[in-house]
């Protein structure tokens, strides 16, 4: 069994420091909104946000932005007590691979099978 408990301060510190950059990236370069926000309204507005992110996904940050959903995701399914499940096949993810990315969305062979159809060279933060 997972210790949820933990894995959820260590997504909770890590989605601080990503907040961090993508805020300064703001502000450096938008000034508008600020991360904390947008992270704020996630429940509320799932949809305006991912606009959002998609938006900054264009830019030089992709790779915190996709690390910041997984962990937004991953902090959803925590309070919807559907965290460790498996997206694909619904089995438990093993607590060590947790361990090791307390935001990953799937077992490991699904997973492998999901970058084998969605080959790309970008950053995945399940892997
Ligand atoms: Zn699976």
């Amino acid at each position: 069994m997972a210790d949820i408990k933990s894995l959820k301060s260590k997504l909770l510190a890590r989605q601080g420091e990503l907040s961090e950059i993508l805020n300064n990236y703001i502000a450096d370069h938008e000034g508008k909104q600020t991360v904390e926000s947008f992270i704020e309204v996630a429940d509320i507005a799932e949809k305006s946000v991912d606009d959002f992110l998609k938006e900054l996904e264009l830019s030089v940050i992709n790779q915190e932005v996709k690390e910041v959903k997984a962990i937004n995701a991953a902090l959803r399914r925590m309070d919807a007590g559907e965290y460790g499940i498996c997206l694909d096949c619904g089995n438990d993810i093993s607590p060590g691979r947790l361990e090791i990315n307390p935001a990953a969305e799937r077992c490991i062979a699904c997973q492998t099978k999901f970058e084998t159809e969605h080959a790309t060279k970008e950053y995945n933060p399940s892997l």
